[in-house]
């Protein structure tokens, strides 16, 4: 029995730091934007290696209010990439946007920087490069193509705190980042939470406005802002976990080399690490036509799987009114990919049960 993901285990090692963080919220009467909150907006912007930090609700409300920051909406198109969840879409929705999807390299998953330039137009404002399953997208060549179109770069780093390229954090690879601390994200919180990292000065200002109503001096509103604050007690129990961000990043980064050596020439294909990229394994997906019998394999040995993700956004019955472009790379992976489980908690006797049944599933 390998459960996908305990939560209550991920959470077990930081109980009493964790209780002795909401406490200290309890006692201190403040609980909406106040010391905790600006402690760790610090820590985190010093982690992420960026100038500013600024936590919002959570990881939807980061994107859509990096694209209102930047001014984009109605009119205008921002690239996202097929292969994402569909949180990615729905900010660029949100604003008002036009969504424009491109499909992903087929051994990465990560967005395809060469199919990136014939999906820009005109209106095309910026590219979100979302760092999926925990792996840094292209960078170096997104970066390239944004300066020769004049685009922003924003990540979509929901799923890598703590990843880099080239040498760099997620969060300091574009002109903003948003993240995620739901629960089950590599830094969770104990509810929803956020944040939006940037160098930029003159965004990092608008967007702290912009969270809270749109005021910077209480009951004066400059802009119609929104309601979407991380509030006390979530930031005072991600300080309490961020200081172990990077030997838990570290145990999950063991465990897919587990995976990646045991399942080596087993018919099923393992996740491709480019050059220069550091995960840090949010998931650790694998792809195989025979999905349905490798499903049936793991639950007969009761190994827990997901699916990251089944339909593909522009799939989604929510996207259904409006003509998507073919996507071939993505239609493909809803249907063969798969999630197996990974957590910092999990020992090598865990990874064993579950390449055994892989191998076993598939023989
Ligand atoms: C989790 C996630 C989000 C959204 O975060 P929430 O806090 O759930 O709103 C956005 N993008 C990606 C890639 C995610 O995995």
């Amino acid at each position: 029995m390998v459960e996908f993901l305990s939560l209550k285990r991920v959470n077990a090692p930081h109980e009493g730091a964790i209780q002795a963080a909401v406490a200290r919220v309890v006692q201190s009467g403040w609980y909406i934007l106040g010391e905790e909150t600006y402690a760790f907006e610090q820590e985190f912007a010093t982690y992420c290696g960026a100038k500013h930090c600024i936590g919002v609700g959570n990881g939807l409300d980061a994107l859509s209010l990096i694209l209102r920051g930047f001014d984009i909406g109605a009119g205008d198109e921002v690239i996202v990439p097929s292969n994402t969840f569909v949180a990615t879409w729905l900010a660029v929705t949100y604003v008002g946007a036009q969504p424009v999807p491109v499909d992903p390299d087929a051994r990465t998953y990560n967005i395809d920087p060469q199919k990136i330039e014939a999906a820009i137009t005109p209106r095309t404002k910026a590219i979100i490069a979302v760092h999926l399953y925990g792996q840094p997208a292209e960078m170096t060549a997104i970066q390239a193509i944004a300066r020769r179109h004049g685009l922003t770069v924003i990540e979509d780093a929901a799923q890598a705190h703590g990843a880099q390229h080239a040498g760099k954090r997620a969060g300091s690879l574009g002109d903003a980042a948003a993240f995620s601390f739901y629960p089950g994200k590599n830094l969770g919180a104990l509810g929803d939470g956020g944040a939006i990292t940037t160098d930029d000065d003159a965004l990092a200002a608008r967007l702290r406005k912009l969270r809270n109503y749109g005021s910077s001096v209480k009951y004066q509103h400059d802009e119609l802002g929104v309601n979407s604050r991380l509030d006390e007690l979530q930031a005072a129990v991600l300080r309490a976990k961020l200081p172990f961000l990077d030997a838990e990043n570290d145990a999950r980064r063991a465990v897919a080399q587990q995976y990646m050596d045991a399942l080596a020439g087993a018919p099923i294909e393992l996740p491709f690490v480019p050059q220069g990229v550091d995960p840090v394994w949010h998931l650790f997906v694998v792809r195989t036509a025979a999905r349905d019998t490798l499903i049936q394999g793991l639950k007969a040995h009761g190994i827990g799987h997901m699916i990251h993700y089944p339909i593909a956004c522009h799939a989604q019955p929510a996207y259904a009114d409006q003509v998507w472009p073919a996507l071939p790379v993505a239609e493909a992976l809803q249907h063969e990919v798969l999630s197996l489980p990974i957590a910092p908690y999990l020992s090598a006797q865990d990874v064993q049960a579950v390449t055994d049944a892989v191998r076993a599933s598939l023989s």
